[in-house]
This record gives C-alpha cells, sequence and structure tokens, in this order.
C-alpha cells in the first residue's frame, strides 16, 4: 500500500476515534442542551463514516470496495440532515412532523437505492475499478438518485449555515463565537471536496476525515461555550427579559455578560466590554465602584436625563460543583417607582388634603425641630396665628364649597407672601399658623400686615360673584435662650392665640401683637 494511503488511513483511524469520544462526552454532558442530541448522533455517523472510509482504502479488492462503501452510506445520506436538524435545534426553532419526514425520507431512499443499485442502476451508472491507479480504488459513475443526493446535500448545508448566520444577530457576543465556530466547521467538508475535484488529493475521498474535522469545530462550539448550561434560546428570552439589569463577572472581575437592562444603570456599556475588567468601565462612577467592591446589598442613586432614580443593588456568588468561586452576578432592582410612591406618601402624611399646606402635627415636629436650631444661634421666633372673619357667613350665604374654595385662596395668598423659611400649616377650621424663624417682632408685624391687606384686597370669585373677606391676626414673639430647656412653641401658640381673641374682640381684620411680646 502507498505510504500517504497508509497515512491516511491512520489519520481515519484517529478521527474516527476522537469522533467516537466526542460522541460519547457529547451523549453524556450535552445530549439535553440545544443541538446536543443531534451533534450526538452526527459525530457517531461520522466516525462510522470515517473508519469504513479507512477500510475501504485498505481492501484490496472491488468486492470490499463496494462492501465498505455500502457500510459508509449507513452514515452518508444522513449526516446532512442530522447537521441540518442540530442547527435547526440548536436555534430553538422546531420543525413540523411532515417536515421531519420528508428530511429523513431522501436519506433513507438515497440508502435503499445505493444498496440496490446492481438491480436499476439509479445511484451509479457503472461500477469498476480505477486504471489508472496504482492500488485498488473504486470508480463510480453517478447515476440520477446521486444527483439528488448530492442537491440534498448542498440544500441542508445551505440551509443550516444560513440559520446560524440568522441567529448570529440576534445574540450577544458570547453566542456569536459559538455560531462562528459552528459555520466553520460547516463549511470544512464543501472546501474539502473541493480539494477532491480539483484532483488536488491525490483521489483521496477528503469527505470522511473532514466530516470528523468539522466535528470537533461544532463540538468546541457546544461544549467549551455552554458557560453555565444556559442555552443560548433561554439566555436570550430569559435574562434578555429581566426587568433587572443583570451583569455576570468571573472571580477576576471580569465582565463576561451583561443583559440590556443593566443599560438603564451604565449607557455606555457595549459588548465590546465583555471580557474586559470591570474596573475600566466604572472607573467614573466611583459610589457604584465603592458598593461593587464591597459587595453588600445597597441602594444606588443616578441622575439620567434630569430624573432621579433608584437601584437596589445585590450580589451573589456562582459556585462549580467543587463549591469553589468561579465569579458572581450582580443584579440591579429598579426601585424607582417604589421610591417616588413612598416619597409622596410621606409627602401626603404630613399636608392638609383641602389645602396642600402643613397639616397640624407635622407643623409642630418641624417648629420645635427649628426652634432647637435656633436656640443654639441665639435666635427669635414670631409666630401668627390668623383665623378668616365671619367664616360662617360664607359657608351660610354661598355653600360649603365656596367656602372650600375660599379657604384654597386664601392659603394661596399667604403662601405667596411668606418667605422660603417659614411653615405655614392648617391649625384648624379656618385658621391657620405661620412659624417665622429669626425675624424681629417689628418684621414680623409688617409681615402680618402685609398678608391681612393682601387677604382684604383679594376678589374671590364665586358662581360669577365677587367676595371678599377679611381675617384677623394674632402675633407672638419670643427671643430664644440657650440653655432653655422647656420648648416656646406651645407657649407662643397659645399667646398668638390669645391675640387672635383680643384681635377679634377689638373690631377683626387686624394685627393684634400679644401684650408680653411687646415688652421684650
Ligand atoms: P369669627 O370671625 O368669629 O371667626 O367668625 P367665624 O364665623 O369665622 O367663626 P366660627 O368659628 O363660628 O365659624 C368657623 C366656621 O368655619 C364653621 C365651620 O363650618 C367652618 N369651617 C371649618 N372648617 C371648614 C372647612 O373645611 N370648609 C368649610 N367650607 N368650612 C369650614
Ligand atoms: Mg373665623
Ligand atoms: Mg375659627
Amino acid at each position: 500500500m502507498p505510504h500517504h494511503i497508509l497515512m491516511y488511513v491512520l489519520v481515519l483511524i484517529t478521527g474516527a476515534s476522537v469522533s467516537i469520544f466526542l460522541g460519547i462526552y457529547s451523549f453524556k454532558k450535552i445530549r439535553n442542551a440545544p443541538g446536543g442530541k443531534y451533534f450526538c448522533a452526527a459525530a457517531f455517523l461520522s466516525a462510522l463514516f470515517a473508519a469504513a472510509y479507512s477500510f475501504e482504502l485498505t481492501s484490496t479488492s472491488l468486492e470490499r470496495i463496494l462492501f465498505w462503501v455500502a457500510v459508509e452510506y449507513i452514515a452518508i445520506p444522513f449526516l446532512p440532515t442530522v447537521i441540518l436538524l442540530m442547527c435547526i435545534d440548536y436555534t430553538g426553532r422546531k420543525l413540523k412532523r411532515w417536515m421531519n419526514a420528508i428530511l429523513f425520507s431522501i436519506p433513507l431512499l438515497t440508502l435503499l437505492l445505493h444498496w440496490t443499485n446492481s438491480f436499476h442502476h439509479l445511484y451509479y451508472t457503472s461500477v469498476g475499478l480505477r486504471t489508472d491507479a496504482s492500488y485498488p480504488v473504486a470508480k463510480l459513475e453517478g447515476g440520477p438518485w446521486f444527483w439528488i443526493q448530492t442537491v440534498y446535500l448542498y440544500f441542508c448545508l445551505l440551509v443550516s449555515v444560513s440559520i446560524l448566520l440568522w441567529q448570529l444577530k440576534k445574540v450577544s457576543f458570547r453566542f456569536q463565537a459559538q455560531i462562528f465556530l459552528m459555520v466553520i466547521g460547516l463549511l470544512i467538508p464543501p472546501a474539502a471536496t473541493l480539494f477532491y475535484l480539483n484532483g488536488w488529493s491525490s483521489g483521496i475521498d477528503l469527505g470522511p476525515i473532514s466530516m470528523c474535522l468539522s466535528f470537533l469545530f461544532h463540538g468546541a462550539a457546544l461544549l467549551w461555550f455552554q458557560m453555565f448550561d444556559v442555552v443560548p434560546i433561554a439566555r436570550e428570552t430569559v435574562f434578555e427579559s429581566l426587568e433587572e439589569g443583570v451583569m455576570v463577572l468571573n472571580k477576576n472581575e471580569v465582565i463576561v455578560d451583561y443583559n440590556q437592562a443593566l443599560k438603564m444603570v451604565l449607557p455606555s456599556l457595549t459588548v465590546h466590554m465583555i471580557g474586559k475588567p470591570l474596573e475600566e468601565v466604572i472607573r467614573s462612577k466611583e459610589r457604584l465602584a465603592a458598593i461593587i467592591q464591597r459587595g453588600q446589598e445597597s441602594d444606588y442613586q443616578l441622575t439620567r436625563g434630569g430624573r432621579e432614580l433608584h437601584f437596589h443593588i445585590r450580589f451573589a456568588s456562582m459556585k462549580n460543583k467543587r463549591k469553589e468561586i468561579i465569579g458572581r452576578i450582580i443584579t440591579f432592582i429598579n426601585v424607582t417607582e417604589r421610591v417616588e410612591m413612598e416619597k409622596q406618601l410621606q409627602k401626603l402624611a404630613r399636608m392638609d388634603g383641602l389645602t396642600g399646606v402643613l397639616n397640624r402635627t407635622f407643623f409642630l415636629e418641624q417648629a420645635e425641630a427649628a426652634c432647637q436650631r435656633l436656640k443654639k444661634e441665639d435666635g427669635s421666633v414670631s409666630i401668627i396665628m390668623l383665623d378668616i372673619d365671619h367664616f360662617k357667613r360664607v359657608n351660610d350665604t354661598f355653600g360649603h364649597e365656596a367656602g372650600d374654595l375660599v379657604l384654597k385662596k386664601l392659603t394661596h395668598i399667604v403662601r405667596e407672601n411668606i418667605q422660603p423659611n417659614d411653615l405655614l400649616a392648617r391649625y384648624g377650621g379656618e385658621e391657620f399658623i405661620i412659624f417665622l424663624p429669626d425675624v424681629s417682632l417689628f418684621k414680623a408685624h409688617e409681615r402680618a400686615e402685609v398678608i391681612r391687606t393682601a387677604i382684604a384686597e383679594a376678589a374671590i370669585f364665586i358662581n360669577e360673584e365677587t367676595l371678599h373677606i377679611t381675617s384677623s391676626f394674632g402675633l407672638s414673639y419670643a427671643q430664644l435662650e440657650p440653655f432653655e430647656t422647656d420648648s416656646p412653641v406651645q407657649m407662643l401658640m397659645r399667646e398668638a392665640d390669645q391675640a387672635l381673641y383680643t384681635a377679634k374682640r377689638n373690631g377683626r381684620n387686624r394685627v393684634q401683637v400679644f401684650k408680653q411680646a411687646l415688652k421684650s
């Protein structure tokens, strides 16, 4: 036997052994993964093809050669079908029963016609030995069905490559590499055929060995890239549909994967950052970097397009079978709506429902806190109480709803005439209270007068009628002492109330200062 044939036989046996190994390994590891069972079947078929071809090459008679070619045909017609099904299954597609039946009927017919060729010559028109070779090589002339099988083979190959390429644009970088390897695997057999047909392989059919080589690529694609046994389709649909932003890091803090939702947190992320250390990507975000380094559940805020976004960050470690940490998963849960709702509820709990000013309870809390601060600075406080004059008449004449409108209008006027640091609250019914930090009694009086005049001059339109109201004011004032333990707020409120009573008694629509305050 020529030396180069012997070498090729050795290569074929190696290829067949590798294919058997891949078949067994994939049966154990990935038969349930997408494409897994077809890969397994194809690996065994290609092993059979390579092994039978090695026997064909070492055969010394036409009879034995034809026997081994017949054995090869147990594998040859089915390989393109199984490879096509592998690509279909890998990309998460499902075939209808009748489509499957058609896909298998052609190779079955090929097998049948090949085995029974001597009766009809539909597969080979002539069978003999090549006369120009120095060792026995079969010379087989293809018949009509041979060409049908050839067209079918290239059809399956073309559809397989198209399916994979179509999938390429839909998946992330990691799966692109996987698909790319599979496409290369698919292109090896036609490339080998080109060699063979051009006579570059000294008449040796490179088909069987190219199949084995092709399966090495598919094997690499399916086995090495199954990072967490996440199938590409499951990854795309589950991982990408998560509302939470998710980032996967390996144990060296290198980004392994992320989903689109994470772009809410890190808009600058692109696929090119996969494989880069996280540190590089979040270098400018010191707060986030500190949280991730600490690795403890935390809250994180950021401003995007003028809106404040709130995230809750969680960490989970990934372990291998031996319980060693191999990386971690960081989840960013968008809690903006919840935080905004809580803020809104807190605001509502502080507000008077009708007028939108502070309610009495919250006013007292805030006023006490402000007094504690002012005490330390030797500050002073004024309190104004105001009550609408003859409000009962408004209700009686125009109705309760009109009365409500008047209350809203009045708060609007008062609001416009107070300072940002002042506190305005509805004390009860049609009585309001204003806390003025750090103003002199004179200033406070002046401000009360401004408000009183503004109310008295305001025209309120109700049911096409114009209404005028007045209100009476009681004013109290205290210079705060740093060492005084009692809170002045309650006392000042009582005093302002007394002054208000005096204002009412003295004819209404006036500001009355509490008499003790005048002496201080
Ligand atoms: P005075 O000048 O002495 O203060 O006379 P007044 O009529 O304003 O005093 P009074 O305390 O007798 O009446 C207050 C009225 O305010 C009685 C109540 O019906 C009305 N009132 C209290 N709260 C509301 C409210 O939320 N909406 C409306 N429309 N009226 C209210
Ligand atoms: Mg009143
Ligand atoms: Mg009243």
